[in-house]
């Protein structure tokens, strides 16, 4: 199978913005779909978050709309050819973002329209013309109604996270969309999973398509390194920070299940003196990227979000990944650690797991086919004072280093929080009095635990793991592994 970019019968003019990527090799999707694309064909696509789905569809898409390049200041010399949809705003302003960058050496012109934004100046640009138009659907549709675009040119649509339109409930929007576009095109679809509501959407309006598939639809990124820690819900802020502190994390993503969980825990990050941003769907677009772009340029040290507002973002590097709370979709799990140990670097997640998590753990078992072991932490509870440090440093180093000079004393002036003893916790569920009764999946140790290190260390030598494996669950049916569809 061709690796190489340069064996792709792509222009120079693509291949040269390649190579200023850096890119050295094709990721396994892009091996697989590119020269499918180019051939034509439809596709169906599995590819993990985090794959390099995104050009695998965008650099076919330039290089089949190349034909129509011109230098026209002519609208009419620019309709809309190429349509990409997604589910988030901030999906759509990235994926518009690396049109923009691999098409950067063509004549073809592209923009990105989204709600929670003034209608204006996106219709301003699509009045100029667009070969390439990423959309959400919603937004589309508000455009297409006040007849801003016309998409009865359109030769390539990409329905990229479809799975989520889903849940989102676009699809009225979707097919609302796809009927005002020609019957004969290129159709391409991406999903996570392919559940059997993805298979009708794709039955519907794909023709013969190439099924793709990179690796399981649920499988976690092998470069992952994945914990599940058993806290209680009071402590998991403190334990939060004690891992920052004792990984010398820089950066992490803080995952939440709700809105109103999201801003409360932000918050109180952010009283605690870290330097913290929330992502959530009752944000406005403008606060969202204000949030991201201030992770990316390093001025926020926590992004703590909910999946709708993070799914699918590419921010490079992120070091961690914490799951604050289960996600209550266990699929939700695999897209929440895609953001680390992206395209082949390693990355961390830590999941904080509580009494009440027995039920969401078992899912997230079934879902990834195997035994996830629980480990427990040497919890220091939470002493630090409350307040800001302003010297610039993250908070949680401070913490390290008023420690590491023997000093845990508290501040004046009243701040402070008094180091309480903690009371030793009951547990508020019964099945946490069970012993851990192994699923006969669970025969071989997950595969980042022999890959990763040995079974008795704990997660960083600070760390002491008080029990090996403290009881979560009833006895769950064996998790099967996971079957793929089709
Ligand atoms: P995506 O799955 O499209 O969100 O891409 C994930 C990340 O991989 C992005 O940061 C891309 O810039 C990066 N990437 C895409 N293709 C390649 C490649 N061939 N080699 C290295 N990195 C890549």
């Amino acid at each position: 199978m061709t690796q190489s970019f340069s064996e792709l019968a792509l222009s120079p003019a693509l291949l040269k913005a390649v190579a200023e990527m850096g890119y050295e090799n094709m990721t396994p999707i892009q091996a697989q779909a590119i020269p499918v694309v180019l051939q034509g064909r439809d596709v169906m696509g599995a590819a993990q978050t985090g794959t390099g789905k995104t050009a695998a569809f965008t650099l076919p898409l330039l290089q089949r709309m190349l034909k129509h390049e011109n230098a026209s200041t002519s609208p009419a010399r620019h309709p809309v050819r190429a349509l990409v949809l997604l589910p988030t705003r901030e999906l759509a302003d990235q994926v518009a973002d690396q049109v923009k960058l691999y098409g950067k050496y063509t004549q073809l012109r592209s923009t990105v329209v989204f709600g929670g934004m003034d209608m204006k100046p996106q219709t301003a640009e699509l009045k100029k013309g667009v070969e390439v138009l990423v959309a959400t659907p919603g937004r589309l549709l508000d455009h297409i109604e006040a007849k801003n675009c016309v998409l009865n040119q359109v030769e390539y649509v990409v329905l990229d996270e479809a799975d989520r339109m889903l849940d989102i409930g676009f699809l009225p929007d979707l097919q609302r969309i796809l009927s005002f576009l020609p019957k004969q095109r290129t159709t391409l679809l991406f999903s996570a999973t392919f559940s059997p509501e993805i298979k009708r959407l794709a039955n519907s309006y794909l023709q013969d398509p190439v099924t793709i598939e990179v690796a399981r639809s649920n499988a976690t990124a092998s470069t992952v390194e994945q914990h599940f820690y058993r806290v209680e819900d009071d402590d998991k802020r403190g334990v939060l920070k004690q891992v920052l502190r004792e990984r010398g994390l820089k950066q992490a993503f803080v995952f939440v299940n709700s809105k109103l969980g999201c801003a409360r825990l932000a918050r109180s990050l952010e009283r605690e003196g870290l330097n913290t941003a929330a992502l959530h769907g009752d944000k406005s677009q403008d606060e969202r990227l204000k949030a991201l772009d201030a992770f990316k340029t390093g001025a926020v040290d926590l992004l703590v979000c909910t999946d709708v507002a993070a799914r699918g973002l590419d921010i490079k590097d992120v070091p961690a990944v914490f799951n604050f709370d289960i996600p209550f979709n266990a699929e939700d799990y695999v897209h929440r650690i895609g953001r680390t140990g992206r395209a082949g670097a390693s990355g961390l997640a830590v999941s904080f797991v509580s009494g009440r998590d027995a039920r969401l753990m078992a899912d997230l078992e079934k879902l990834l086919g195997k035994k996830l072991e629980l480990e427990a932490l040497e919890f220091e509870a939470d002493r630090r004072p409350a307040g800001r440090f302003n010297d610039g440093q993250r908070a949680w180093q401070r913490d390290e280093d008023r420690r590491e000079g023997g000093s845990r004393r508290e501040r004046s002036g009243g701040e402070a929080r008094a180091a309480q003893p903690r009371p030793p916790r009951a547990p508020s569920d019964p099945l946490f009095d069970k012993p851990y009764e192994p699923s006969a999946a669970g025969d071989a140790p997950p595969a980042w635990e022999v890959a990763q290190r040995p079974a008795t260390r704990s997660a960083s030598p600070n760390i002491k793991t008080r029990r090996k494996v403290p009881a979560l669950f009833k006895s769950v049916p064996a998790p099967a592994p996971v079957q793929e569809e089709g």
